[in-house]
């Protein structure tokens, strides 16, 4: 179900673009797609999207945790909920994130390998990026067009080989919920506020479980007057 999809574009001109210094090369158009011979457009890096829309975002990384009592919370609570997957860690359990899938999450690019990218040359940066491109593709029929990058942790080199890589947003996060299911924010008032994305990394094995951790979240959400939107919808 898409509650909602023109009016999407307007709800996210609060992208915040970081990290573009220094970038050389004209940017290809933006709605169209790039000639092998041109650059495809850098994708923005995207923190939180700005709407009135009384909506969070719920990303989860990594993909170590495949408990089929997530799918049913998802189903149940109709969860548009993001999938960032690195290969190496989520690549065994592919079939339980097509079951995910089947019941409304989406699927999107966390690399290869979960290697630290900023720093790297652009090749190993493309490869990590791209790979998991391909391996989503093969395995989903899908190239997401979001990527986040291990640790949030990304330089220029890393949006250019995004961008070539067919990626369209560098999505990152202003709160994330620990293994301990407490919330923190990386900047901004310490609360939740529409337009907000918040991630779930892997948790911590003694602490509480992706079901437990969303619930408590679905909880607070729901107190704050906020639904769980779904981000594509608005980048
Ligand atoms: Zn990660």
């Amino acid at each position: 179900m898409r509650p909602r999809g023109p009016l999407a574009g307007a709800a996210v001109a609060a992208v915040l673009l970081t990290g573009c210094g220094g970038l050389s090369g004209p940017a290809g158009p933006s709605d169209r797609p790039p000639l092998p011979s041109t650059r495809a457009a850098v994708p923005p890096v995207v923190h939180q999207v700005q709407t009135r829309d009384r909506v969070v975002f719920l990303t989860y990384d990594d993909g170590a945790e495949r408990d089929p009592r997530f799918v049913d919370l998802v189903r149940e609570r109709r969860l548009p909920v993001g999938m960032f997957l690195t290969d190496s860690v989520a690549g065994p359990g592919y079939g339980h994130f097509a079951r995910l899938r089947s019941v409304g999450a989406s699927i999107q690019n966390h690399t290869l390998d979960h290697t630290a990218l900023r720093g790297l040359p652009y090749a190993g940066q493309r490869a990590e990026i791209c790979g998991q491109q391909d391996k989503l593709r093969a395995r989903f029929g899908i190239r997401p067009r979001l990527f986040r990058p291990p640790h949030g942790r990304y330089d220029a080199t890393t949006l250019r080989a995004a961008a070539d890589c067919g990626i369209g947003a560098v999505v990152l996060w202003r709160a994330a919920m620990g293994a301990d299911g407490r919330l923190s924010y990386t900047e901004g008032p310490p609360r939740l506020r529409p337009g907000d994305i918040i991630s779930l990394p892997s948790g911590d094995p003694t602490g509480l479980t992706l079901v437990e951790r969303t619930v408590r979240l679905l909880r607070e959400i729901e107190g704050r007057g906020l639904r769980v939107g779904r981000l594509e919808d608005y980048l």
